[in-house]
């Protein structure tokens, strides 16, 4: 699913109201993310058999531009789906 401009935009908000006071990479130091400009899902493992409800969590990720260590924020908390979309 890519993002609209309205939600990178509001991935921005998100961004600077919750990853505020040390944004240097845990790996390399630098401070050079990057959105990306898709989001992703985070599938539950189907240890014991299928899993039908298909449990998922919908990732805003960013990623370090020098050493591409990656970081991820439920893209639900910060407001880029709708509640209906994941069946919350
Ligand atoms: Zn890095």
């Amino acid at each position: 699913m890519a993002l609209t401009q309205k939600q990178q935009e509001q991935a921005m908000e998100h961004l600077d109201l919750h990853f505020k006071d040390n944004r240097r990479c845990y790996v390399c130091g630098k401070n050079q993310w990057v959105i990306h400009p898709q989001l992703y899902e985070l599938m539950k493992l189907p240890i014991g058999g299928a899993d039908p409800e298909r449990s998922l969590i919908p990732l805003l990720v960013i990623e370090c531009a020098d050493c591409g260590h990656t970081v991820s924020f439920n893209a639900k908390k910060a407001g880029l789906l709708s509640k209906t979309t994941f069946g919350e």
